[in-house]
């Protein structure tokens, strides 16, 4: 038997309570004591702490955002914050944590480790910009979020025959974008790692009008820049009419969708018996639809590429080059 704490970490995904469910009931499987740390780190530095049960975790799958609650925080990153989390860590006498966030709660989690926890983290964000793993618990909710207000959006745009440029979220990764653009559809997309300049998607749009296309949809991840600086360049280089819409936090709320429900299924289970293994610090990850797990330090150093093959797809499906 085991002390396991579980704790959601930075910006809210859907799928974090999929994976709370699964830690949980994996846990209680092998007979462990399971431990809600609320807040994030804040909260493990202010002993929020809460033994989660069977029936706590009932029905909180379909559940959007995190029942455990999240935080950023600033003082955990000091040593004095450190020092103040790793207590509650021994006075629980925890085995171990579970960390679910993005990339900076994998350095939060490093920290931990450097100071003799056994942390297991799991990729809860909706940038996918985690490079170990294909896949991180939300983005294909929040893919499937943007795809729905894209179709909503373009009912609109063909009514009045406009030209609309949409901004994502992302961080510094375009993958929100890609895989909207490429959905959604979209004709045109902006993303950090792709090589298409301003002035060129510009032109593109130019050249669309010209061809007498009279409705056109850029995607531009937030990464790449704000769609209200794109809308404003268009119209000072072109004679382009541009609306500008930023979707914002409704990315990343509502229901998860089916394959993050499972993913977080999968992935929440693994973390539990990497526990069981004796294992340390490790990041769980999905690669090929093989689940995977990797030394922590390796998740945090892992690069997240543009998969080019989609990027070069997107251009060939694109009307503007053919
Ligand atoms: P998202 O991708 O959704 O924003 P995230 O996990 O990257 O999630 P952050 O706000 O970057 O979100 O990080 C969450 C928390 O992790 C921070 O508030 C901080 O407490 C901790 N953290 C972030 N970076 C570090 C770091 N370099 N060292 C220690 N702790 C960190």
């Amino acid at each position: 038997m085991k002390k396991i704490g579980i704790l959601t970490s930075g910006g809210d995904t859907p799928g974090m309570n999929a994976a709370v469910r699964a830690v949980v009931r994996m846990g209680l499987n092998y007979n462990d004591a399971m431990l809600g740390i609320y807040h994030g780190y804040q909260g493990l530095m202010e002993g929020h702490v809460q033994p989660l049960t069977n029936d706590g975790v009932h029905g909180i799958t379909q559940r959007g955002g995190t029942i455990l609650r999240t935080a950023r925080s600033e003082i955990f990153r000091t040593p004095a914050g450190c020092a103040k989390a790793m207590d509650i860590i021994h006075a629980y006498e925890m085995d171990a944590v579970i960390v679910i966030g993005g990339d900076g709660s994998y350095r939060g989690a490093k920290l931990l480790s450097e100071h003799g926890a056994n942390v297991m983290c799991l990729p809860g964000t909706i940038d996918n910009d985690l490079g170990y793993t294909d896949f991180t618990i939300g983005f294909d909710t929040a893919v499937n979020n943007v795809m729905g207000e894209m179709d909503k959006i373009l009912d609109t745009m063909r009514s009045h025959d406009r030209v609309g440029v949409i901004e994502v979220m992302g961080r510094n990764c375009g993958d929100i974008a890609l895989w909207s653009a490429m959905t959604g559809p979209a004709d045109i997309v902006l993303t950090p790692e792709s090589p298409l300049e301003w002035s060129e998607a510009a032109r593109m749009l130019m050249q669309s009008k010209l061809k007498g296309h009279k409705t056109c949809l850029v995607v531009i991840a937030e990464g790449a820049g704000h769609a209200a600086d794109f809308a404003k360049f268009v119209e000072e280089t072109t004679d382009v009419e541009i609306r500008p819409v930023v979707l914002g936090y409704i990315q990343r709320g509502g229901a998860p969708s089916a394959a993050d429900r499972m993913l977080a299924a999968r992935l929440g289970a693994r973390a539990v018996d990497l526990i069981h293994e004796e294992q340390r610090n490790r990041a769980v990850g999905i690669r090929d639809n093989h689940i995977i797990d990797v030394p922590l330090d390796e998740a945090i150093e892992s690069k997240q590429n543009q998969d080019e093959a989609l990027y070069n797809l997107h251009l060939k499906l694109n009307r503007f080059n053919l």
